[in-house]
C-alpha cells in the first residue's frame, strides 16, 4: 500500500527540516505503508526549493513538483494531487499546523473503510479576528450552501484513490477543496485536532487571499448571494408601495404637498447602494464564468523530480 502525502510549499524554508523529521518518523514507526511525499513548490521565492532538493538527493520517496509561478494554496494541492500515485493521498500544510501525527489516525480510519477522512480544527491558535472570521465563515456557508460542508473543516485529510481520480478530472478553476471533497461524497468522517500555531516564518495566506478563498467557496457552493438581491428588491417594493399609499392618502386627505428633500436623497442613496452591491454579487459569479470558459489550464508545471 502506497500512502501519498502531498505538501505545498510557498516560502516555507524554515520549516522544511522540522517537517521532514516529523514526517520521516512516522513513516518509520508504520513501516508496513510505502510513503511518497509530493512536495510543490508553489513559486516560492526563498530557499524553499534549494532545500527540498537536497532532501530529495537523500530520499528518493520524495517527489517534487516545481509550478511556473506562484498559483495559491488551493491550486498547488491540486497540482500535487495530480501528480500522486498512491492508494490514498494525505494533504497537510508544510508549516506543521496540521501535525504528521494526524497520518496514522487517518490511516485507520481509511481502513475502516471510510473513503475521506478530514481533519476538524478543534482549537485554533490564531488571533481573535481571525478565530471570529473563521467561525462565521463557516457557519455561514454551511447554512447557505447547497452541499454540506462540514464545519471547521480545512484541507488536511486523507482521500482513498478513487476519490482523488475524481478530483484530479474536475476542472474547476476558482477551487474550493474542501469544498468539493464534500461534493463528491463517499463515506466521509471527521477526526478533530488541535491546529496549533505555525511552526515557523509567517502566514502566507494575506487577508486578500483569505477573502478570495472565503468567496470561492460561497460562489462555487451556493446561489443564496443571486437570491439576496431579488430578496432585498422584493422588501424594498413592498416598503415603497405602502410607502406610495400612504402618500396619496396624505394628498388627498391635506392637499399638495411639498417635503421631504431630505428622504429623497437618503432614499436614493439607498437603493443606488443596494443596486451596486446586487451588481458587484452577479460580477463575483460572471467574473468566475468567464474564468471557466478560458479553459486555461489550472497550473503549469516547470518541472517534475521524481
Ligand atoms: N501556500 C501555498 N501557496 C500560497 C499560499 C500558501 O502553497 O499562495 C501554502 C503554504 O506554504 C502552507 C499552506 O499553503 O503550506 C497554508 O498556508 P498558510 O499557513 O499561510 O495558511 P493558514 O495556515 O494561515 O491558513
Ligand atoms: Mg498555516
Amino acid at each position: 500500500m502506497l500512502i501519498s502525502v502531498v505538501i505545498p510549499f510557498y516560502n516555507e524554508q524554515e520549516n522544511i527540516d522540522e517537517l521532514y523529521r516529523r514526517l520521516i518518523s512516522i513513516f518509520n514507526k508504520h513501516n508496513n505503508y510505502n510513503f511518497e511525499i509530493i512536495a510543490v513548490n508553489d513559486g516560492s521565492k526563498d530557499d524553499t526549493l534549494n532545500r527540498l532538493k537536497n532532501y530529495k538527493l537523500k530520499d528518493k520517496r520524495i517527489k517534487i513538483v516545481d509550478l511556473s509561478r506562484n498559483f495559491g494554496h488551493q491550486i498547488a494541492i491540486s497540482a500535487g494531487i495530480s501528480f500522486s500515485k498512491g492508494n490514498a493521498v494525505v494533504i497537510l500544510d508544510a508549516d506543521l499546523q496540521d501535525p504528521p501525527e494526524l497520518i496514522p489516525e487517518f490511516i485507520n480510519k481509511w481502513r475502516e473503510g471510510f473513503e475521506v477522512v478530514y481533519g476538524i480544527r478543534e482549537k485554533r491558535k490564531e488571533n481573535i479576528f481571525k478565530k471570529v472570521c473563521y467561525y462565521l465563515f463557516y457557519r455561514i456557508l454551511q447554512s447557505i450552501s447547497h452541499v454540506n460542508i462540514p464545519l471547521d473543516s480545512g484541507d488536511c485529510c486523507l482521500m482513498d484513490k478513487k476519490v482523488v481520480d475524481i478530483l484530479r478530472n474536475i476542472p474547476e478553476r476558482n477551487r474550493f477543496i474542501r469544498g468539493i471533497r464534500s461534493w463528491i461524497g463517499y463515506r466521509q468522517v471527521g477526526i478533530r485536532y488541535e491546529r496549533g500555531c505555525r511552526y515557523a516564518g509567517q502566514p502566507k495566506y494575506t487577508i486578500l487571499k483569505l477573502i478570495k478563498l472565503a468567496l470561492d467557496g460561497a460562489i462555487s457552493f451556493s446561489h443564496f448571494p443571486l437570491r439576496v438581491s431579488s430578496l432585498l428588491g422584493i422588501l424594498i417594493s413592498i416598503i415603497s408601495f405602502l410607502i406610495g399609499i400612504i402618500l396619496i392618502i396624505k394628498r388627498l386627505i391635506y392637499g399638495s404637498l411639498v417635503y421631504g428633500l431630505t428622504s429623497i436623497i437618503v432614499s436614493v442613496l439607498f437603493i443606488g447602494g443596494i443596486q451596486l452591491i446586487a451588481i458587484g454579487i452577479i460580477g463575483e459569479y460572471i467574473g468566475r464564468i468567464y474564468d471557466e470558459t478560458k479553459q486555461r489550464p489550472i497550473f503549469i508545471v516547470k518541472e517534475v523530480i521524481e
